[in-house]
């Protein structure tokens, strides 16, 4: 890094100026500027994204890998540069171990298809946690069904963080893959997912970061987490909808068979059998989402313009001053611990229900989450059906913080004040 990379890498965002890019940020909604805190379901789109889409369309489009014309070579080549760029994003070896899927979810049902099969069988296990996402839950209760395999879970501790230990008990002979999110997307921790994959590597299973909250935050370098298999979605870094990436260690996608079959994905056809395309064109069978990973190609460079430490930084900061603002209003319960955390903060307002807070809000033009965020048995444990969830980006800034804690407050009078949180 030169000395004026690594000045650019501490200086702080222009947030006003990012705010600029995102179009759809400058609107009022109910007659009041839009306040967007639903980043972590999904992210705004930069002018840069939404031209690069419009682009491709009106110049350079037509079918990947198959014409010889101009146009296709255009598509082609925007759709493997794409590739490029997420793979050097990711830190990952080779561009070949970027295989485009529609987002998270696909990319782990991808593997729990592809190599469950192959590399589990009955009494096996798949060790995952108490916080993981219904994508990488389910997909493994599918494989589990299939194959007889026995799926086990690590805890959540009382302060909202994995609990290790559980590794170190958990982890045996039978243990196929270990399955963790980098960011948690109720609890936003951000979880010690290299640490996890020594461990897993120790007991001689392979292991599987689900990245959709931890991409499009955290710098990243597969290669320094060490893990077999990264998933993430586009849609929540800035790219389109629809498009996601599953990147694999070459020599472990290589060995697996192809997850759906037809075109694309084929070296030769008989009628009776085919022989399989090379990693990572074996798993894209039929006609990709070529604008999708032009836009998610797009996305990158924005963000790589920016710089990822700068993204976090500021992320960082905005959610200091948001728990801080939030511990001003009583009883507010946050949920997740206070330090090590992403962008992602899920709380209880009193009495109010996270549904009938978000409807407020909505009403001052401003976006928050409140649900189950896909992760029941997470809110389970928590001893609550719903929270509400605000989530934050690069284009975030204190103000929209203070316009959230003066909603809360809103709310309240409106409610003639807060009870006491329900206890389930
Ligand atoms: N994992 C986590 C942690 C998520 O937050 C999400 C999206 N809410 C997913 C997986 C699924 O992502 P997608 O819907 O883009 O496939």
């Amino acid at each position: 890094m030169s000395t004026i990379d690594v000045a650019r890498s501490s200086t702080p965002l222009d947030v006003e100026r990012i705010r600029r890019d995102f179009p759809i940020l400058d609107q009022e909604v109910h007659g009041r500027p839009l306040v967007y805190l639903d980043s972590a379901a999904s992210s705004q789109k930069p002018d840069a994204v939404i031209e690069a889409v419009d682009r491709y369309y009106r110049h350079d489009h037509a079918n990947v890998h198959r014409g010889v014309h101009a146009l296709s070579t255009r598509a082609t080549d925007a759709y493997e540069e794409a590739r490029q760029l997420v793979a050097g994003h990711i830190g990952a070896a080779s561009a070949s171990e970027v295989v485009f899927v529609r987002g998270t979810t696909e990319a782990i049902n991808l593997v729990a298809s592809s190599w469950g099969p192959a590399a589990v069988e009955e009494g096996d296990e798949i060790l995952l946690t108490r916080m993981e996402h219904h994508s990488n839950l389910v997909p493994w209760q599918l494989l589990a069904e299939r194959t007889g395999a026995r799926l086990r879970f690590v805890d959540v501790t009382p302060e909202g963080e994995l609990a290790l230990d559980d590794y170190e008990r958990l982890l045996g002979p039978r243990t196929r893959l270990v399955g963790v999110t980098h960011v948690s997307n109720t609890l936003g921790v951000v979880n010690p997912v290299a640490r996890i994959t020594e461990l897993a590597h120790d007991a001689g299973a392979l292991c599987l970061v689900d990245g959709a909250q931890g991409a499009p935050h955290l710098p990243l370098d597969v290669g320094e987490l060490g893990c077999d298999f990264y998933a993430l979605s586009g849609h929540k870094m800035c790219g389109p909808t629809g498009i996601g990436v599953l990147w694999g260690r070459a020599e472990i996608l290589a060995g697996m068979p192809p997850y759906q079959g037809g075109g694309e994905m084929i070296a030769s056809v008989e009628l009776e059998r085919s022989t399989w395309a090379e990693v990572p064109h074996k798993f894209e069978a039929g006609t990709p989402h070529i604008s999708g990973a032009v836009g998610l190609g797009a996305a990158i460079r924005y963000l790589d313009g920016i710089g990822m430490e700068r993204i976090r930084a500021h992320e960082r900061e905005l959610t200091a001053y948001a728990l801080g603002r939030l511990d001003e209003v009583e009883r507010v319960h946050v949920y997740g611990p206070r330090e090590g955390r992403a962008g992602v903060i899920s709380f209880q307002y009193g009495d109010i229900h996270a549904h009938d807070l978000a409807t407020i809000l909505d009403r001052r033009g401003i976006a928050i989450r409140a649900g189950h965020h896909c992760n029941q048995p997470l809110m389970e444990h928590l001893g609550v059906s719903a929270t509400a969830r605000a989530s934050f980006y690069l284009y975030n800034t204190r103000e929209e913080v203070d316009a959230l804690v003066d909603g809360l407050l809103f709310a309240s009078d409106l409610f003639g004040g807060v009870g006491e949180p329900p206890r389930d």
